[in-house]
């Protein structure tokens, strides 16, 4: 079984081997195989298999300093709302597709990658792009 929290339901999705240094990396790496071979996702609140090999988390807590670590639960919040799970659902990466994303995107991206400093490399993802094509610029504007 793989623990994810609610906001790296969505980040996972957009991952092209960017991250913070090579421990977590090769972390992440291994939690994207482990998704990819079908092993079942736990959806939980606080620190996951993604935060356990990020250098931000201390003890229970993201450190990160864009944000805090109830700035990150209130985003894992979010995530879960608009993937209609709950902490404890149980899920499969391969059946999460861009259509999941679909009718909360522009939520969440005025909420969330907006301001993001992982926007970039989100963004240039084809199905980031194509997500951000489906909502309209106008969309994002208010
Ligand atoms: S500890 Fe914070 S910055 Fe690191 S992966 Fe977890 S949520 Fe992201």
């Amino acid at each position: 079984m793989v623990y994810l929290r609610g906001h790296h339901l969505i980040c996972l999705r957009f991952f092209q081997g960017q991250g913070y240094d090579a421990a977590f990396l090769a972390g992440v790496e291994e939690v994207r195989q482990r998704l990819a071979a079908g092993e079942q996702i736990v959806v939980m609140a606080g620190p996951d298999a993604v935060c356990r090999v990020c250098p931000w988390l201390q003890g229970d807590e993201c450190t990160h300093p864009e944000t805090t670590d109830a700035g990150i639960r209130k985003m894992d919040q979010a995530a879960l709302e608009i993937l209609h799970l709950t902490p404890d659902s149980r899920w499969y990466w391969p059946q999460f597709t861009p259509r999941e994303l679909e009718s909360g995107f522009a939520e969440w991206f005025r909420g969330f990658c907006r301001e993001c400093s992982w926007r970039p490399a989100c963004q240039a993802h084809p199905d980031f792009q194509a997500l951000l094509k489906k909502i309209g610029e106008e969309a994002l504007k208010s």
